[in-house]
């Protein structure tokens, strides 16, 4: 190896570790900021070394830097926090498409490719090609360009089977003899474009943050593939841990709604909507934020428990000011996490982190769980499904199984939303027919600003 390539792995060595520190470092709120930071330091090393290798045509690269810099930059500034995981499809399509042409412009310069340089590259270009097309359905799906409910069409299994089996044997017969079947590769190509879209298109919108979550995962092993086409460590390695830590997250995501990941990917979760006007009913009662102020002032401990709802109404920082006013006046303040509140996992954890709420003040679902009965006032602000009884007291019910917040078993449970209308499983809420509950009804942001107002002129 010459020095300068020998230069070029040493500062792929440290890259490597710096995102693997930042990867750890990200488990936690308290230093994950700095893991963020410390993958991005990796991730320029990496780019700036790679700029100094043989052979490369600069414009090129600039033109890519400036396109894709400036569309980085717009989708930022403009893409909402309750689009994150619109975005986050979009950039690992983006991802995918680019193993893909990677693979495919390494063997349309050097069609003499090895048995070895051969199965990565279909690899890289079938995976990729999935990724993309997977990961546009998925991102039409979560803006409702395209219908969100889950398409199931007869056969679809058989289809998708076949359509498998059609790219692996693909992948051989092209792998034997790369040099000169330039068209097994088009169909590779083509094969992996239509099982993305065949694979997405069954899967209901509720499921596509998993969807997104493993085709990130599928993004990663792309790249990883494409690293050994054009033989380049760091695209290994780093491709190697979008892979396993996508894989990982998609896990944790099938625990935490009690699904396995098969379920999620075939049983067509949310192709049939619960019809107005079934499941639960009953009386509510509603209360103003004058009720409401007289029943949080009179609590020795209230937990907050977040949900989707709060991210739309970008309820985070007057929560935070009601908390603080709420401990001011001696009560116990906690904010009850449940893993896939919102749409994406940790949604609740950064908006509460905007907001400046205390690390030690925020608590997971198995750790409130257990003090409910003792809890004096539970608030759900924008949280409906993560809060469902009926998903452990409804055999019936589609999210029968998955862990939830209990609040029904908390003194009085206060939910904020602004209408009956049910969230994103689609199905109505027991939780506020029970006795111990109250709804008050409004935009999140403008009822937590009323009951700041409230203890503020009570003081
Ligand atoms: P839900 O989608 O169940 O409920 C959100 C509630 O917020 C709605 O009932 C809505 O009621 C209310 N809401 C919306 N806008 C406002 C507003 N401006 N002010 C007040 N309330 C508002 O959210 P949850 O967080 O409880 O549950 C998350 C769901 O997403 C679960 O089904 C989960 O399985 C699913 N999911 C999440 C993933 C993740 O990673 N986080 C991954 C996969 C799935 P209304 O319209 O009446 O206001």
């Amino acid at each position: 190896m010459s020095s300068p390539a020998l230069a070029i792995n040493f500062a792929y060595i440290i890259s490597a570790a710096l995102f693997i520190f930042g990867l750890k470092m990200l488990s936690s709120p308290a230093t994950a900021r700095r893991g963020n930071l410390l993958s991005a330091v990796g991730m320029l090393l990496a780019i700036v070394v790679t700029l100094f290798s043989q052979g490369l045509d600069y414009k090129w690269i600039l033109l890519g830097i400036v396109i894709g810099s400036a569309i980085g930059l717009v989708a930022a500034y403009k893409v909402e926090m309750t689009s994150m995981p619109e975005m986050v499809a979009l950039f690992n399509g983006f991802g995918g498409i680019s193993s893909l042409l990677l693979a495919w412009g390494e063997y349309h310069q050097h069609p003499e490719l090895s048995v070895f340089i051969g199965i990565v590259a279909s690899l890289s270009a079938f995976i990729g090609g999935i990724t993309f097309s997977g990961s546009m359905i998925a991102f039409g799906k979560l803006s409702e360009k395209i219908p969100s409910k889950a398409i199931i069409f007869s056969g679809q299994h058989i289809i998708n089977a076949a359509i498998l089996i059609a790219a692996i044997l693909s992948t051989v017969f092209f792998a034997v003899n790369p040099q000169n079947l330039y068209w097994v590769f088009v169909v590779i190509v083509i094969i992996a474009l239509v099982f993305g879209v065949t694979s997405v298109i069954p899967i209901g919108g509720a499921d596509m943050p998993v969807v997104i979550s493993l085709l990130n995962s599928y993004s990663g092993l792309a790249a990883c593939a494409a690293g050994f086409v054009i033989g380049n460590n760091i695209l290994i390695v780093a491709g190697a841990l979008v892979g396993a830590s996508g894989i990982i997250l998609t896990k944790i995501m099938c625990k935490a709604m009690n699904r396995s990941l098969a379920n999620v990917l075939f049983s067509g979760f949310g192709a049939t909507v619960q019809a107005k006007g079934d499941g639960p009913q009953g009386e509510i009662r509603p209360a103003t934020a004058e009720d409401v102020y007289y029943i949080l002032e009179a609590a020795d401990s209230v937990v907050f428990v977040p949900g989707y709802g709060l991210a739309v109404a970008q309820a985070q920082h007057v929560t935070r000011e009601l908390g603080d006013l709420l401990e001011k006046n001696g009560t116990e303040v906690m904010y009850a996490i449940h893993p896939v509140a919102g749409r994406m996992p940790g949604h609740m954890n950064v908006l509460l982190a905007e907001a400046n709420v205390p690390y030690d003040q925020l608590v997971e679902m198995d750790d409130i769980n257990p003090k409910m009965d003792s809890i004096d006032v539970c608030v759900v602000i924008g949280a409906n499904d993560v809060v469902n009884p009926a998903a452990i007291n409804d055999e019936s019910s589609s999210i029968y199984g998955m862990p939830i917040i209990e609040t029904h078993r908390a003194k009085t449970v206060i939910v904020l939303k602004r209408s009956m209308n049910p969230g994103f499983a689609g199905i109505q809420n027991a939780l506020f027919f029970a006795e111990n509950a109250r709804m008050y009804f409004g935009d999140a942001k403008a009822s937590i600003q009323a009951l700041v107002a409230e203890f503020k002129s009570g003081d």
